[in-house]
């Protein structure tokens, strides 16, 4: 008995010491919740503000990693390397922002805080008929083409802006007033006719909206794959081209090798990025995971990461294109498709002006949202909300730059590795 609790502490000891800054980092940021959570109770905003301190400090003190880094690489190499970092995030922060726009289309959040309501008297205008109407029409789409960015939605239209008074189904509101005299006896009476206000009617008639038609895509391909499989020789050359796109898409995928053991080994930058806000802040943290749990090479981390934690900033540029979307829903603004692609190259350019600390989207934003006309003052609506969104986007930036230093490693690793040298490969396992 005492040799199996012995063994037990032992093992406990063993997992506490080799993963001590991650257990400590999960307890730091179960504390801070729970001594935020108490002087916000107590109301003890004073003593609040204390608690960003520590947090400050350690920014400041981060600041010597990113210079370290660009000082580490001779020019030719760090210009070869450079160019290849740079085009990578550029793409992969655009790739963010599309993800944004067709996430922000299909879910459409702003719809539900429209400020002009499409709701009468309390009863949603789409029925359940029309929603399996919708979903009828989204099985058969008229060509895959526009079922990959079209899906059939049921929309409210507004057909009569009446006034109740000059309806004569309406009954008037009358009324009377009566004026008394010192005996309190009525002297004379008024009456007075409240118009009600005007209404709109809305009738829902079958529609388009801008996203996916998921379901469309799917029975089409099954259907097209059973046809093809039926027309024998003829359907051979269609069916060995998806084979070949099949495969080579099997081969990209495997070349990422196993995202969850690389995320595994980055858990404690993203808690610290959750806890922080700041991707620069969270810097030397990302760095020390890369090297030692992924076995990044030290010479490629050190290029990549400070150059991504400045401008590679997939969380917050996807956030503002999905907030400036979310702001146009709320205002019942149609973008077209020239200001989608508008949202898309501001929310990609914001995010490289925007600094790696907390809150510097919501500040970048304001790009974004004049580039179409929508009104800045909006931004009010998510500000109330936008401490929490900005540590989630934080954790996607962290993450983002970690992967990113992986890649170029694994893309690199020729290029650095002489004869004779020992680099590990990425998440290599001891
Ligand atoms: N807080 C973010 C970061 O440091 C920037 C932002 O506000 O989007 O990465």
């Amino acid at each position: 008995m005492a040799v199996a609790l012995d063994a037990i502490l032992a093992r406990i000891k063993d997992v506490c010491k080799r993963n001590g800054l991650l257990i400590l980092s999960v307890l730091s940021v179960t504390i801070g919740c729970l001594l935020g959570f108490f002087l916000r109770t107590r109301r003890l905003s004073q003593q609040f503000s204390w608690t960003y301190f520590p947090g400050a400090m350690y920014f400041v003190f981060s600041f010597h990693s990113l210079m370290s880094g660009l000082a580490a690489l001779d020019a030719k190499t760090s210009s070869r390397l450079g160019i290849i970092t740079v085009t990578y995030y550029l793409w992969t922060t655009f790739v963010a922002v599309i993800v944004g726009i067709i996430m922000v289309s299909i879910i459409h959040p702003g719809g539900a805080a429209q400020k002009e309501s499409t709701e009468e008297g309390g009863k949603p205008i789409m029925s359940s008929a029309d929603a399996l109407l919708d979903l009828i029409r989204n099985m058969f789409p008229a060509n895959l083409v526009e079922a990959t960015f079209k899906q059939y939605r049921t929309k409210s239209i507004p057909i009569v802006k009446a006034n109740k008074a000059s309806s004569e189904s309406t009954t008037h509101r009358i009324i009377i007033y009566g004026v008394q005299d010192e005996n309190g006896s009525n002297v004379q009476n008024f009456a007075l006719d409240i118009t009600p206000p005007p209404e709109v009617i809305y009738k829902s008639e079958p529609g388009t909206s801008d996203g996916m038609n998921v379901l469309g895509i799917v029975i089409f391909s099954a259907t097209m794959g059973i046809m093809l499989g039926r027309m024998g020789n003829s359907g051979v050359p269609l069916v060995s081209f998806c084979q070949c796109l099949n495969e080579s898409v099997m081969k990209i995928v495997a070349v990422a090798k196993n995202p969850i053991v690389f995320i595994r080994g980055i858990l404690q930058a993203l808690l610290i990025a959750l806890a922080t806000s700041s991707s620069s802040a969270t810097l030397p943290i990302t760095f020390k995971c890369l090297l030692e749990n992924n076995h990044v090479d030290r010479r490629i981390a050190r290029f990549v990461l400070p150059v991504g934690a400045t401008i590679n900033m997939d969380g917050t540029a996807l956030y503002e294109a999905v907030a400036a979307i979310f702001i146009a829903q709320v205002n019942n603004y149609e973008l077209d498709f020239g200001q989608i692609i508008t949202i898309s190259i501001t929310a990609t350019a914001a995010s490289i002006g925007a600094a790696g600390i907390p809150q510097a989207g919501l500040v970048t934003m304001v790009i974004v949202l004049t580039s179409v006309g929508l009104p800045t003052d909006d931004i009010t609506l998510i500000i109330a909300v936008d401490w929490a969104l900005d540590r989630f986007r934080t954790m996607i930036n962290v993450l983002g730059d970690a992967l990113a230093a992986g890649i170029m490693a694994h893309i690199c690793r020729k290029e650095f590795i002489k004869d004779g040298d020992e680099v590990p490969l990425i998440c290599e396992t001891k």
